[in-house]
């Protein structure tokens, strides 16, 4: 049997009618921007996460770009991002005029930490983007303590984790959520979400996803249309109640990998004490890397590399790597060894089997 990266299929299946109702139930209303989905989703992602604030935008990569903005990141500021990520994540920062300065990561967790972030920083820094990475929580607590700068948390990756029984979502002084269909929630389109604990930054972020108006009167910042819409709020709401169902189902799916022994073939992460992974991705590293994706895919399992070019290699990001002497070898050994192996929420010891046993022939 074939064995899929992502199965966002069979766990929807039960949930289609009521999908299908609530969806209906939007468009007999007639209400489709901001409206009491949007409102009702917001609150109960914001409890979810344990935090005051969580407001719907367009997707995460303008969640990104709008808690930046919130924090008052702009020209001539430096951002300290991982260079190992999705490319949105630095995107964001020089959208908005401002100088993604890229740093390493941790080899096991595949996330910053204290040492690589104070590397990359100069007088110049305002601010730093920590990637939950593959659904692993980073350890923004320390580089918050260490460090003294706001930390913009990255989560699209992340919901349903925690460090010490801190929500992902809540590590930081703010954080972003994308709801892209593959993503652990993921809606029916796009869309994204924005999460903090500061009343002013709610505020801000609420400003700025609608034109940068409080009250539709008066503009106060050059911000942007950026919501999440009626119809994937109401789609979500649907969904959010089986996130950590649906996470339990991750790790399970990864202990399973473990009890089949697939430390025998490939090297596999770690997680820092008192982590809580959601397990987007679950990645994994050999030195042949490349050889070993030929092989599954030969077998039928559909792995696959992520990041290969990492961000500081990307031609769009060429002038801000300019004349700084980059060196990021583990982000670069990361992104020539890793593979991501399929995993779900429903994902069986059969399936691990089978894909332990495709790693097992010479
Ligand atoms: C998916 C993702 C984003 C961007 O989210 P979109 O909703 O696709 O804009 C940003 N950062 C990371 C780490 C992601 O995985």
């Amino acid at each position: 049997m074939p064995v899929p990266l992502f199965d966002t299929e069979t766990p929807l299946a039960d949930l289609r009618p009521i999908i299908l109702e609530r969806v209906s139930e939007v468009i007999r209303a007639g209400r489709f921007i901001l409206g009491p989905e949007v409102k009702a989703f917001e609150q109960e992602l914001a409890a979810y996460v344990g935090v005051g604030h969580a407001i719907g935008v367009a997707n995460g990569t303008d969640a990104l770009t709008i808690a930046a903005r919130a924090l008052g990141v702009g020209p001539g500021d430096e951002v300290v991002v991982p260079s190992f990520t999705f490319y949105a994540t630095a995107e964001a920062i020089a959208a908005i005029g401002a100088t993604p300065v890229f740093c390493d990561v941790d080899r096991d967790t595949r996330n910053i930490t204290v040492e690589t972030v104070r590397a990359a920083l100069s007088p110049r820094t305002k601010a730093v983007v920590a990637v939950d990475l593959f659904g692993m929580p980073a350890d923004i607590p320390a580089i918050r303590a260490a460090l003294g700068l706001p930390v913009i948390e990255d989560a699209a990756q992340a919901l349903g984790a925690d460090l010490h029984g801190v929500r992902a979502g809540a590590l930081g002084d703010i954080a972003t959520f994308s709801f892209y269909p593959s993503k652990n929630l993921g809606a029916f389109g796009d869309g994204g979400a924005v999460t903090t604990a500061d009343d002013d930054l709610a505020e801000r972020v609420r400003a700025l996803r609608f034109h940068g108006s409080r009250d539709k009167q008066t503009f106060e910042y050059v911000g942007y249309n950026s919501r999440l819409d009626e119809i994937q709020a109401a789609i979500l709401r649907v969904l959010l109640p089986h996130i950590d169902a649906w996470c339990d189902g991750r790790r399970a799916g990864v202990q399973a990998y473990i009890d089949a022994g697939l430390g025998d073939h490939l090297e596999l992460g770690g997680a820092p004490l008192g982590a809580t992974p959601a397990w987007h991705l679950y990645v994994v590293t050999h030195p042949e890397a490349d050889q070993k994706l030929a092989r599954l895919n030969d077998a039928g399992v559909q792995a696959r590399a992520y990041y290969r070019v990492p961000l500081h290699r990307q031609p769009a990001m060429e002038p801000y790597v300019n004349g700084r002497q980059l060196e990021l070898p583990v982000t670069d050994e990361l992104a020539r060894t890793n593979l991501a192996l399929p995993i779900s929420p429903v994902f069986s010891r059969a399936q691990a089997d089978e894909v332990v046993a495709a790693l097992a022939i010479e």
